[in-house]
């Protein structure tokens, strides 16, 4: 049933995609599908090249309505699941990086993405490098012999660099080099990497698609047969599979996705808004600031933004000031992740983020929730006295 929403606008389609109800005497959703086992029909069955599900950690049913949707999301061929975002992410580089090969890796990726590039990749051989989020075309420079792939996450984790993707996969091609975006930031709904020549979309669906802090799932959808089947046999060679609970909660969360999207992209307006006004602050990063890093492209590629941002504090507050004010804060616990319905700050020490970085002071990076922002604002404003003791 859902392949026939591939016509439909993407609205329709998240309504429908993944839904069997026919399968399950008109349930509207597609159950939770708990098994490990899967019985075969005779002991011949267990010989033919032909079952569909022949083990729950391979495929199960609501694993492939999951991969069904989420591939409709992305407009590719198939999906994997994985059991978090970061599965995803390293399943989709084991696929495609062996012992020998040189790797381009974008140097704004989610750190736990580099973290496994430098101590796991390395070590079986891989030759990693980082590259400038903004190089665009330049990559073609980059590109050598033995280059197996380009890694990209736009906007990038922290700072969101918003990258040239469409430059980027036109060097890659040309050299039959593979692609892999981490669409995350953009859940599917703000940016489309397939429909710009990328091979691989990779998400987790911790953040926006699930969107209440409750699951750990990721996926990886592969443009064609050939690399889908390579993403594929990686994932049941590493054992690879997603929690039945977790894909029943994302796919759910599909459903209303685009409308919290779109309400967390609203309420950050006014957040930004007010740190602009504010003299402690040194640096606001937000794409849609005029002057952000790739600022141009993201206005050209992308159709709207979520509810993250980021603030460097003046190299004169201290973390212990900084601390102080965010200790102060009722609506706004310290927390990792994001896409929640809830409100958040997250610091980071940039310096192990990325190849350099030079500048001084404390980075927080705050997810904006579904809170009135009236209220935000009135916590931030009695917080922010806090931060000169
Ligand atoms: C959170 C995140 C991941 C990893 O997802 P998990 O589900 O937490 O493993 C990957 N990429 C980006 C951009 C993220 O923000």
């Amino acid at each position: 049933m859902s392949e026939d929403h591939k016509n439909h606008r993407r609205s329709t389609m998240l309504v429908h995609a993944g839904r069997k109800p026919e399968n399950y005497f008109g349930v509207v959703n597609p159950p939770v599908c708990r098994t490990s086992t899967i019985l075969y029909e005779s002991f011949a069955a267990y010989f033919s090249p032909n079952v569909k599900y022949r083990y729950g950690r391979v495929n199960n049913p609501l694993s492939n309505d999951f991969e069904e949707a989420v591939s409709l999301l992305e407009g590719g061929f198939k999906a994997i699941s994985t059991s978090s975002g970061l599965a995803a992410v390293t399943t989709a580089l084991v696929a495609f990086a062996k012992a020998g090969d040189h790797v381009l890796i974008v140097d704004s990726c989610y750190p736990p993405t580099r973290f496994f590039c430098q101590r796991r990749l390395r070590a079986y051989g891989v030759e990693v490098e980082f590259y400038d989020p903004l190089i665009g075309a330049g990559i073609a420079d980059l590109i050598r012999e033995n280059t197996a792939l380009i890694y990209m996450e736009s906007p990038g984790s922290g700072t969101f660099d918003v990258q040239d993707v469409p430059a980027i996969v036109a060097a890659a091609k040309a050299r039959g080099v593979v692609t892999i975006l981490d669409n995350t930031w953009s859940a599917g709904i703000l940016f489309h990497p397939l429909e710009h020549g990328v091979n691989i979309a990779v998400q987790s669906a911790a953040k926006y698609i699930s969107g209440h802090s409750d699951v750990n799932l990721g996926f990886a959808v592969a443009d064609d047969e050939r690399h889908y089947k390579l993403l594929k046999s990686a994932a049941v060679d590493a054992g690879i599979c997603a929690g039945s609970e977790e894909l029943y909660l994302a796919m759910r969360g599909l459903r209303t996705l685009e409308m919290r999207m779109k309400h967390a992209g609203e309420n950050v307006l006014p957040i930004l808004e007010w740190f602009k006004g504010r003299p402690e602050v040194q640096e606001i990063y937000h794409p849609s600031l005029p002057g952000a890093a790739g600022h141009d492209v993201w206005v050209r590629d992308y159709a709207g933004h979520n509810g993250l941002m980021s603030v460097l504090f003046k190299e004169e507050y201290s973390l212990e000031d900084v601390g102080r004010f965010v200790d102060s804060l009722a609506l706004f616990p310290v927390g990792s992740s994001w896409g929640g319905y809830e409100s958040l700050i997250q610091p980071s020490d940039m310096t192990t983020c990325r190849t350099k970085w030079d500048k001084k002071g404390v980075f927080l990076r705050f997810q904006i929730g579904n809170e009135d922002t009236a209220d935000l604002i009135a916590d931030l404003e009695q917080g922010i006295k806090n931060l000169k003791s």
